[in-house]
């Protein structure tokens, strides 16, 4: 099986947020800041492996964010919320047959990280029915999740804005770590 990486847009690759102009308050222009050292960062990271973008944001929207920052053409392809919803619903991993480390801001443990792993369709068959019976059932599940984000999930600080920040450079040598074990 083939390692990829799904890297997520907002406060891991770019810091969006509405535009502060009392002119414009109805939500339609937007401020993006590009994290220092990402062109650099994507560049290393698409020549050694497949590189995804996964967003929970809409599709079409990040889009222009990721080719204003002239970014959009590290990636295979753009997964947004509308694919992740599509992907769930048909209950069809987005990619078959790989697998995937993703590098994200959000807290694993959160409702989000999990539906995106479902999404992705690659969870221990285990871990794909959240209904459990039992309490011991739901520990069990919890410490498989676990166990599965300790291999499939590498958490990167938010990025914020802040035009100092060196969090992409920093976690790389980790990344390749990760896809390198993945990758036997
Ligand atoms: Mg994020």
């Amino acid at each position: 099986m083939r390692t990829v990486i799904f890297l997520d847009l907002d406060e891991t690759l770019v810091s969006t947020r509405p535009a502060r102009d009392p002119f414009s308050a109805i939500g339609q222009n937007f401020t993006s800041l590009l994290r220092p050292y990402a062109q650099e960062f994507l560049l290393e990271l698409s020549t050694a492996y497949p590189l995804y973008l996964l967003t929970a944001g809409d599709r079409d929207f990040q889009t222009e964010v990721l080719k204003h920052h002239k970014i959009d053409t590290y990636f295979l392809k753009i997964f947004g919320r509308q694919d992740i919803g599509h992907a769930i619903n048909l209950g069809k991993p987005l990619i078959p047959g790989i697998l995937p480390l993703l590098i994200d801001d959000l807290n694993p443990a959160s409702y989000g990280f999990f539906q995106k792993f479902m999404a992705i369709g690659n969870l221990p068959e285990a871990l794909q029915n959240i209904r459990s019976q039992t309490l011991e059932e739901m520990d069990q599940q919890e410490a498989l999740l676990d166990d599965f984000t300790q291999v499939h999930y590498l958490q990167i600080k938010m990025f914020g804005g802040n035009p100092l920040d060196q969090e992409l450079v920093n976690i790389l040598p980790a990344i390749f770590q990760k896809a390198a074990k993945l990758n036997i």
